[in-house]
């Protein structure tokens, strides 16, 4: 192994700046958190930085409807960060903003340099038209402009897709548009848009090098090759390799003006992932060091931790930036899967349920349960991976405090006591254990190195496995009554202190606190990768023993998942510890303003409770789910009658994870035929009004006790 310590720059994804963190946030920082905390461990530099992803319309409209500046309206988000992120102990050297200054002058020098290469610009201009509002005075998103389907005639149906037969379409194919943002009939303009030339074969050929270089997760790569290729699609629709990319939109924006472009600005997925480079510069200035020097060195190698759902910008847009502006491209991009919370519901700020990160810490659960458990459930693989709290129970109650802290507890006692803190000499049988745990080092190493936490920790707990056996086999707590054992009682606890301490060397990365209140109990310096060669040794003294971990308690799960507005029987001391957090869980801000209505306009929707009783693929569509449900009806017969409905959630749900559960439905919705059969009403379900917040659908769900038929008002 090299001595010359690794340079590194490591960052997460830019976090939104219109919400607070939801536990997805947590997880990838978590996940990136032990990986750096491993690479200090080792002895090497890491510039560990993350930044709020401040610009686009979703923040401006946001804080108009907050009565904020927008720049108002992220500060006050960036507040709130700093508790989660002590909270769950992530190591960030710096937090930042991508409306700072060094964001500015990056994402414009990286501008200026595509647009002004000799061997040809990559920027160009193209006249576009689009639908502007004429109320607001601001050309709209395709998130914010409603209308007629043209294919299936279902209204209010967003610009870019249909809901209900899966149509792609452009905004300008809407029959009757409205604006989401006004209620106005919006207007056709021509535009001047500003694209970077993906297509050129100069990116192209790059990027292709630069995705299938075996650098990418197999699965990330094999994913990102697709997009190279002419193809159709299963849903008809054919994809036509790298498009140009739309990097600008019209004021008024919350963002970075275009360099002589007067009234137009950078699309926020233009200036987000610069952040990185501005909060790292931000970061070497504040320490006196240059930024230009740091980027230059070869040596430096630069990750950055994201979720699958923003690899096409990770993967194509950034590194192409980077590369032909002459810049350092990303030394890899490590993609993990999305976190769902009991088996299988997605998590969603927009629900406002589930896992909440400031509520778990508000309930006085250890930060560290939730790191040891995520972490055992992560691997290299962009996978998905689910919370399950009797798992969590499990694992940090039988395996963490079980296995693992009750060998120091176990031997601390009688070292304090009988020896005078002081450890003893370790025999033959005892020495073997020792070697055979600390031999594991290297392994150790490179499945923290590859990201492959969980194999970390199962290996680790194998290990402990083999100490208690030891100590089961020794009985110490037998040895302290015999007369003239207290040699061996030594020698057996001495073990039980070096393991603890070796194991507590390995799970550091993941468990920093816990590892800081060993290092104290043991009176060592901090652990490095290095001490796993050594031992604390004959005469060395330890300190007193206190309590280092709790187990967890049910009563905190159940009052983690526990909804203010349900109604389930004997949580009372639930509904008591979640009081003081009830304030603290912000609601979500509504994605966009509507007109009121009178009570007898939404009377006129009949909503029921339905039970999903089957739940299918629909051939030929990757849209949409075709759902068999219970309403409580039955036929002129008496026989149970069923509803089929056709549902455009199929990005979202996975057939299996619906089957069974109940939802709401809008009962009275006139039947529609569509391409694949009758679709007899409607689910609801709730999105994001806009692709950079949180992606994905999400049905409604009642709360348990609500039956098949019964009205909703
Ligand atoms: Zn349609």
């Amino acid at each position: 192994m090299s001595t010359t310590p690794r340079q590194l720059f490591v960052t997460t994804a830019l976090p939104y700046a219109n919400g607070n963190f939801h536990i997805g946030h947590i997880m990838e920082y978590i996940q990136a958190d032990i990986w750096v905390r491993f690479q200090r461990m080792q002895g090497n530099a890491v510039k560990f930085v993350g930044a709020d992803d401040t610009h686009g319309a979703p923040i401006m409209i946001a804080a108009e409807k907050a009565g904020k500046t927008p720049q108002q309206f992220v500060a006050d988000i960036a507040a709130g960060r700093k508790q989660y992120l002590d909270g769950f102990h992530i190591s960030f050297d710096n937090w930042h903003s991508t409306d700072a200054p060094e964001n500015h002058e990056l994402a414009r020098q990286i501008y200026r340099d595509l647009r002004d290469r000799a061997d040809g610009s990559l920027i160009e201009t193209k006249t576009i038209e689009q639908f502007f509002d004429p109320e607001k005075n601001m050309f709209l998103p395709d998130r914010y402009i409603k209308g007629e389907c043209p294919k299936c005639h279902t209204k209010d149906q967003y610009g870019d897709n249909c809901e209900n037969c899966g149509a792609v379409y452009a905004p300008t194919d809407l029959i009757n548009p409205v604006s989401t943002l006004s209620g106005a009939k919006p207007e056709l303009k021509n535009s001047e848009h500003f694209f970077f030339k993906l297509s050129d074969p100069r990116c192209v050929e790059f990027l292709e090098r630069w995705t299938q270089d075996g650098k990418l997760q197999p699965e990330v790569a094999n994913k990102v090759k697709e997009w190279f290729s002419v193809r159709t699609n299963p849903d008809g629709s054919t994809s036509e390799g790298l498009g140009d990319w739309d990097i600008s939109r019209d004021a008024p924006y919350f963002g970075i003006e275009i360099p002589d472009a007067p009234g137009k600005y950078f699309y926020v997925w233009l200036d987000a992932p610069i952040g990185y480079l501005a909060s790292l510069k931000n970061l070497l200035e504040k320490r006196g060091e240059n930024y230009d020097a740091y980027m230059a060195n070869p040596a430096v190698e630069q990750y950055h931790f994201i979720g699958k759902d923003i690899v096409t910008f990770h993967t194509l847009f950034f590194p192409a930036c980077l590369h032909f502006s002459g810049r350092k491209t990303p030394t890899n991009v490590f993609v993990h899967g999305f976190l769902t919370v009991n088996n299988g519901e997605k998590m969603s700020k927009s629900r406002g349920t589930g896992l909440d990160p400031l509520k778990y810490l508000s309930l006085g659960m250890n930060p560290e349960w939730l790191r040891y458990y995520l972490a055992a459930k992560l691997s290299a693989r962009n996978e998905d991976i689910d919370f399950n709290a009797d798992d969590f129970m499990a694992r940090v109650n039988s395996d963490l405090v079980g296995k693992y802290i009750n060998i120091a507890s176990r031997a601390a006692g009688f070292i304090a006591k009988k020896f005078d803190h002081k450890l003893g000499v370790i025999t033959d049988d005892g020495q073997q254990l020792l070697k055979l745990i600390s031999a594991q080092k290297d392994s150790m190493l490179e499945l923290y190195e590859s990201r492959d936490f969980g194999k970390v920790l199962r290996e680790t707990m194998l290990l402990a496995d083999k100490v208690n056996v030891y100590v089961d086999a020794n009985k110490p707590w037998e040895l302290a009554k015999k007369e003239g054992m207290d040699p061996r009682l030594h020698d057996v606890c001495t073990v039980c202190i070096e393991a603890f301490r070796l194991l507590t060397l390995y799970l550091k990365p993941v468990l920093p606190k816990l590892a800081t209140g060993v290092e104290t109990f043991l009176r060592s310096k901090p652990f490095t990768t290095k001490d796993a060669a050594t031992q604390l040794g004959a005469g060395h003294e330890i300190g007193d023993y206190v309590h280092l971990m709790q187990r967890v308690d049910v009563k905190q799960l159940d009052a983690l998942f526990y909804m203010p507005n349900e109604s389930i029987d004997g949580i009372d001391t639930a509904k008591t510890a979640i009081k003081s957090v009830a304030k603290q869980v912000s609601s979500p801000k509504p994605a966009t303003a509507t007109e009121t209505i009178t009570i007898d306009d939404f009377v006129k929707v009949d909503l029921r409770i339905a039970k999903i009783l089957n739940c299918e693929v629909v051939e030929g569509s990757t849209k949409l789910l075709r759902l068999t449900l219970d309403v409580g009806e039955v036929d002129e017969a008496g026989q149970a009658k069923t509803r089929n409905v056709f549902s455009g959630i199929a990005s979202s749900y996975k057939p299996a994870d619906l089957i069974g559960k109940h939802t709401v439905m809008v009962a009275n919705l006139a039947p529609r035929k569509m391409k694949f059969g009758m679709s007899e009403g409607m689910v609801l379900a709730a999105s994001s009004a806009d692709e950079k917040d949180q992606p994905g659908i999400y049905i409604l769900e009642p709360v348990p006790g609500a039956q098949p038929g019964m009205r909703v008002s």
